[in-house]
């Protein structure tokens, strides 16, 4: 499998720091509003990796952050006038919504910036210790010039960016030693939420957030660290140079990126009045195009948000439904039981449907390619499961179209509803069948119901339910 890695701006071959297992940090949103789109273009690409490495058997402990402390969050707090704290509980809440919305898998860990203070002062500290960072007036910086490959992940010239922001030292309006020192620890300031420290009460820098929360999920050696590409510089070029400083380790094997989500071509924003939320986009669609959309590009490449591409995108995932829902029909409905010969010849054409969506994942997660692939099977679906033909034909393509879909977070098989009284009724149907020995009708009902999600307790009462 190969992956794009930031690092060395090529792809790699695959090798996890540890058999069998893939350790993933993917930056969280900054929680003080509904996430916009742009924040789930990340979320779902790093979820659809974590579902492709997960079907290739690998075991992903997948770590997920919300920085709950922050500028914009305690000032939409006091907008309020309620607590920081408020804000943040209420747009994770929030966020959860929208991610299962899109069929995004809770991560293993979703740590709280604010519960892991703890961690962030151990670290601080370490790298005060190793002469990595110094304190003035409350305030701890990072010495950028002690580390030594500051700069390689974002591949920038330091010295251009060191001239480019000397003036502020000059004008001596700034304490720290270098232009490129960043902050591990401020002071508070009136109203802000606050924690005690050797240096001052006050709250952490953002970067150290990252580096304390990987470490302590995942361990200092992690595979992959992923986030949007505006992360790369200052936030990921900051996080490499805190943990391996402080742990004195390779942190991250490879780094991933995502390119930017755009609306209309323009880049979103407040002020061009084209920000999109998630939850906004759910009135109109089922997030699942959302989802669909997203996918039908490269991740590394821009994509463009419209109203066009959205209709393209349920056009495009209507046909995968609609085969699905056909599939399934003729699962319970087919002329024959057993595949016929003609149906064994035509499955044994089926491995290459599968065989070009891994060839596609691999390559660096090309998931527009994998949706060609996925189109391909579904062409194959229509045009040889047929009423003639048999249950298991039919079901045994449902299987590999939901196989594959299900890795690109895509729910093909439609819940359907079902009222108290049908249940009820078909209920009533079937203790009539068995009492006239129509075992097969009962049974034919129980399914019925438990594809539905109703499962059956027989119990002295008489037959009770419940949705699974
Ligand atoms: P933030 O809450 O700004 O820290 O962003 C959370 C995540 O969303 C980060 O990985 C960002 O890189 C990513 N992100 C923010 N805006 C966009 C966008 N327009 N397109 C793609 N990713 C974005
Ligand atoms: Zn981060």
């Amino acid at each position: 499998m190969k992956l794009y890695n930031t690092m060395s701006k090529r792809k790699e071959e695959f090798v996890p720091v540890e058999e069998g297992k893939v350790k993933m940090y993917v930056c969280g949103p900054t929680v003080y509003n509904f996430i916009h789109i742009g924040n789930a273009r990340p979320m779902i690409v790093f979820d659809t990796v974590r579902r492709y490495f997960e079907y290739k058997g690998y075991d992903v402990n997948f770590v997920s952050n919300f920085t709950d402390v922050d500028d914009k969050i305690i000032k939409k707090a006091n907008e309020e006038g309620v607590s920081a704290d408020e804000i943040s509980a209420r747009y994770i809440a929030e966020c959860k919504k929208d991610m299962e919305g899109m069929n995004i898998k809770p991560a293993t860990t979703h740590p709280l910036a604010t519960q892991e203070i703890d961690g962030m002062l151990t670290m601080i500290s370490t790298l005060i210790e190793k002469g990595y960072a110094y304190e003035k007036n409350g305030t701890v910086y990072f010495r950028t010039r002690n580390f030594k490959d500051y700069g390689k992940l974002s591949h920038k010239n330091l010295d251009d960016l060191r001239s480019g922001n000397r003036s502020l030292l000059v004008s001596g309006e700034n304490e720290k030693e270098d232009p490129l020192d960043f902050v591990l620890w401020k002071p508070k300031k009136e109203g802000e939420p606050a924690w005690g420290s050797p240096w001052s009460e006050g709250r952490p820098g953002w970067h150290i957030e990252c580096s304390v929360m990987s470490k302590k999920y995942l361990g200092e050696q992690i595979d992959i660290h992923a986030g949007g590409e505006d992360l790369i510089f200052p936030h990921h070029e900051n996080e490499i140079a805190q943990s391996e400083a402080a742990n004195g380790k390779d942190f991250s094997k490879y780094w991933m990126h995502n390119a930017f989500l755009n609306i209309d071509n323009h880049k979103m924003s407040k002020s061009l009045g084209n920000f999109r939320t998630v939850r906004e986009i759910s009135e109109q669609y089922d997030l699942q195009i959302l989802r669909f959309f997203m996918l039908s590009a490269h991740y590394r490449s821009p994509l463009n948000f419209s109203a066009e591409l959205m209709e393209a995108s349920k056009n495009g995932l209507e046909r995968i439904l609609n085969a699905a829902d056909n599939l399934k029909y003729l699962s319970g409905n087919a002329k024959e039981e057993k595949m016929t010969d003609g149906e064994k010849e035509q499955f044994a054409k089926t491995p290459q449907f599968a065989a070009a969506f891994e060839t596609a994942m691999e390559d660096d997660f090309n998931t527009a390619d994998a949706i060609a692939a996925v189109f391909d099977l579904v062409k194959f679906a229509n045009t040889t499961a047929e009423a003639e033909g048999s249950k298991e034909y039919a079901k045994a393509l449902f299987g590999l179209l939901v196989k594959l879909t299900d890795v690109l977070g895509l729910i093909v098989e439609k819940k359907e509803e079902i009222l108290d009284e049908e249940i009820e009724a078909l209920i009533a149907e079937r203790q009539a069948a068995r009492k006239e020995k129509n075992f097969a009708r009962a049974d034919e009902i129980r399914d019925e119901l438990a594809a539905k999600g109703i499962v059956l307790l027989d119990t002295r009462e008489g037959v009770k339910w419940k949705k699974a």
